[in-house]
C-alpha cells in the first residue's frame, strides 16, 4: 500500500510538473534554433543590400560621367574642355569612335603621356574576342537604353584596368562608340573609398579584392575576422566586395547566446530532476516513517494490552476468592508476576529507547568478565527459558580476558537477543550461548533454530520500529525496538554485531567487543 501510494505520488509529480517543464524547455530550445536561423537570414539580407548599394553607386558614378561626356564631345571627337571630371573616375584612357563617320580617336587622360600605348589596338583585340559586343550595344542604344558593359581587363605599366564599353549620343545627335580604360586601383581608392568608409561606419569592415588573392585593393579598416559575405562587382567582375565585422558578428553573438541558453536550460532541467528526486526521496522516507510509527503504536498497544488484561483477570479471580486449590492459586499468582515482569520489560525498553533517542543514555563501563555475566544471566533466565519449552546450551571459553563495558547494558543486550530467540522459534526450541576470544576481541554468540531472517532484511532489523513482515512474525508480539537497543549499546562500546541467519533454519547473533579502543 505504501509502495503504490509513493509510486502514485512520483507519477503525479512527473506527470504534472516535470514532464510539462521538460517539454517546455525542449520547445524553447528548438525555437531558439529557429530564431537563430531567422536572425542570421535577416543579417545576411542586410549585408546583401549593402553590397547592392555599393554596386549601384559605382554604376551611377560611371553613368554620370558618360552623361557629361555626351554633352562635351564634338562630332569631330574634340572634347570641348580639358576634362578634369574624367579623372574623377580614374579613367586612364579613352577610345571614341564616331559611328557615322567611322573616325576614331584615343585620348590619354592619366599617366605618362610620353609612353606610347596603342589604346585603339587594345580595344580592337577585346572587340575581336567579343564579336557581338559592339552591335549589341548599338542595338540597345537604338532601343533607347544606354548600357555600360564591362568587358576585358588589361595590365598597363603595372596598373590593372577594367575596360568598359558604351554607345553614347552627343548633343548633336551623333552616336559614338566609347571604350574606357579604368584603373581598378584608382577607382577603388579614389571613387569607392569615401563611399565605403561612410557605409562601414560602426561594426562593418568592407573589403575590395581580386578573387583568390590574399592582398586587398582596398579595406576600410584592419581586418581581423573572416569575410562573412563576398560578391563580385557588377562594374569590375574580377573584383569582389566583401563584408566582415570588427566585433563579434551577429551570427557569432546569436550562436553564443544559443549555446548559453541551451546550457542554461540543460542545467535547469538537471537541477529540476535532482530537486525532484530529493523531494521524492524525502516524501518516501517520511511516508515510511509515518507507516512505521503507526505500526509502532499499534504494536505497543497490543504488547501492553495483553499482560494488563491477564493481570486484571487473574487478580480479580483471586480477589473474589474463586480459587479452591492452593496449586491453582499459586499458578495464578505466578501468571500475575510473569505478566507484571513482562510489562516492566516493555516499559523499560520504551524508556531506554526514548533515552537513546534523546541522546541522554549514559554508559558506565567497568572491567567485567563476560563469562560471569552470562552465567548470572542464565541463572536468572533459566526458569523463563525452560518454561517456554526451550533446551539451552552454554559453551563458555576458559580464561577470557575482561572487557571494558557497562555491565547493565550488556545484560540488557543479551536479554533482548535471548527474548528474540524465544519469540522467533515456534517449532524447534533450541538456544545456545557461547563466548570466546579471537585475536584482540571477545565475542558472545546466541544461536537459535528458529524461523531465521531473509538475507535482504538482515540490514534493516537493527532499524528502530522495523519488524520483518513475512512469516509468522505478525503473530508474535514486539515493537521493533529490541535490536535497535542492542545495536546502540554495542556501537557505543565500539563493538560490532554479526548476524548469520537462514530462513527456516535459525539465526546466530554475534556481539564482538575489542580489547583495545582502536579495535
Ligand atoms: P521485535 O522483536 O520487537 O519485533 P526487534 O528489534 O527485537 O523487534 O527485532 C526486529 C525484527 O528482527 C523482528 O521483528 C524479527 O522479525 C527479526 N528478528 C530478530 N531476532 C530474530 C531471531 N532470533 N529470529 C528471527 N527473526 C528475528
Amino acid at each position: 500500500m505504501l509502495k503504490s501510494s509513493t509510486n502514485r505520488l512520483i507519477a503525479t509529480v512527473i506527470g504534472t510538473i516535470l514532464l510539462p517543464l521538460i517539454i517546455y524547455s525542449v520547445a524553447e530550445i528548438s525555437s531558439v534554433k529557429e530564431d537563430e536561423e531567422m536572425i542570421e537570414k535577416v543579417y545576411r539580407d542586410q549585408l546583401d543590400a549593402i553590397i547592392f548599394s555599393i554596386n549601384q553607386f559605382s554604376n551611377d558614378n560611371l553613368s554620370g560621367l558618360v552623361d557629361r561626356m555626351e554633352k562635351n564631345i564634338s562630332p569631330t571627337l574634340e572634347f570641348k574642355k580639358d576634362e578634369p571630371y574624367l579623372k574623377y573616375s580614374n579613367i586612364v584612357a579613352l577610345v571614341v569612335e564616331n559611328l557615322a563617320t567611322n573616325q576614331s580617336k584615343q585620348v590619354r587622360i592619366f599617366g605618362d603621356s610620353t609612353v606610347q600605348i596603342d589604346w585603339k589596338n587594345l580595344q580592337d583585340s577585346i572587340l575581336n574576342a567579343n564579336p557581338n559586343l559592339k552591335t549589341q550595344l548599338i542595338r540597345y542604344k537604338e532601343g533607347g537604353y544606354r548600357k555600360i558593359e564591362p568587358k576585358g581587363t588589361i595590365l598597363v605599366q603595372n596598373d590593372r584596368m577594367q575596360v568598359v564599353h558604351s554607345v553614347l549620343e552627343t548633343t548633336d545627335g551623333q552616336a559614338m562608340f566609347m571604350t574606357a580604360f579604368i584603373s581598378i586601383y584608382g577607382f577603388a581608392n579614389n571613387v569607392l573609398a569615401p563611399k565605403l568608409q561612410q557605409i562601414a561606419e560602426g561594426d562593418l569592415i568592407i573589403t575590395l579584392g581580386y578573387r583568390g588573392q590574399e592582398e586587398y585593393v582596398y579595406v576600410t579598416d584592419t581586418i581581423s575576422k573572416e569575410v562573412i559575405l563576398s560578391k563580385s562587382m557588377w562594374l569590375i567582375p574580377d573584383l569582389d566586395v566583401g563584408i566582415s565585422s570588427a566585433n563579434k558578428t551577429v551570427s557569432e553573438l546569436v550562436s553564443e547566446r544559443t549555446q548559453y541558453n541551451l546550457t542554461a536550460s540543460f542545467m535547469l532541467i538537471l537541477l529540476l530532476i535532482f530537486g525532484f528526486s530529493l523531494v521524492i526521496r524525502n516524501i518516501r522516507r517520511e511516508m515510511i516513517l509515518a507507516q512505521t510509527k503507526s505500526d509502532f503504536v499499534s504494536n505497543v498497544s497490543h504488547e501492553l494490552r495483553t499482560p494488563l488484561s491477564l493481570i486484571s483477570m487473574f487478580a480479580e479471580t483471586l480477589m473474589l476468592d474463586r480459587v479452591n486449590s492452593p496449586e491453582k492459586r499459586k499458578e495464578y499468582e505466578e501468571i500475575i508476576f510473569k505478566e507484571t515482569n513482562r510489562l516492566t520489560n516493555i516499559v523499560n525498553k520504551i524508556l531506554n529507547f526514548s533515552q537513546i533517542e534523546a541522546a541522554k543514555r549514559v554508559y558506565n563501563p567497568t572491567s567485567i568478565s563476560v563469562n560471569e555475566l552470562i552465567k548470572e544471566l542464565m541463572h536468572d533466565y533459566a526458569y523463563h527459558v525452560e518454561r517456554n519449552g526451550f533446551s539451552y546450551e552454554m559453551h563458555l571459553s576458559d580464561e577470557l580476558p575482561n572487557i571494558e563495558m557497562d555491565r547493565e547494558a550488556l545484560y540488557e543486550a543479551l536479554v533482548n537477543l535471548i527474548d528474540n530467540s524465544i519469540k522467533y522459534s515456534p517449532n524447534e526450541k533450541y538456544l545456545s550461548i557461547s563466548s570466546g576470544q579471537k585475536e584482540n576481541a571477545v565475542w558472545v554468540e546466541i544461536t537459535d533454530h528458529g524461523i531465521g531472517i531473509p538475507a535482504d532484511r538482515v540490514k534493516m532489523i537493527f532499524d528502530k520500529f522495523y519488524r520483518v513482515t513475512e512469516g509468522n512474525v505478525q503473530s508474535t508480539r514486539g515493537a521493533g525496538l529490541g535490536l535497535a537497543l542492542v545495536s546502540h549499546i554495542v556501537d557505543s562500546h565500539g563493538g560490532d554485531i554479526e548476524v548469520e541467519s537462514t530462513p527456516g533454519k535459525g539465526s546466530t547473533f554475534r556481539l564482538i567487543f575489542y580489547l583495545n579502543s582502536n579495535g
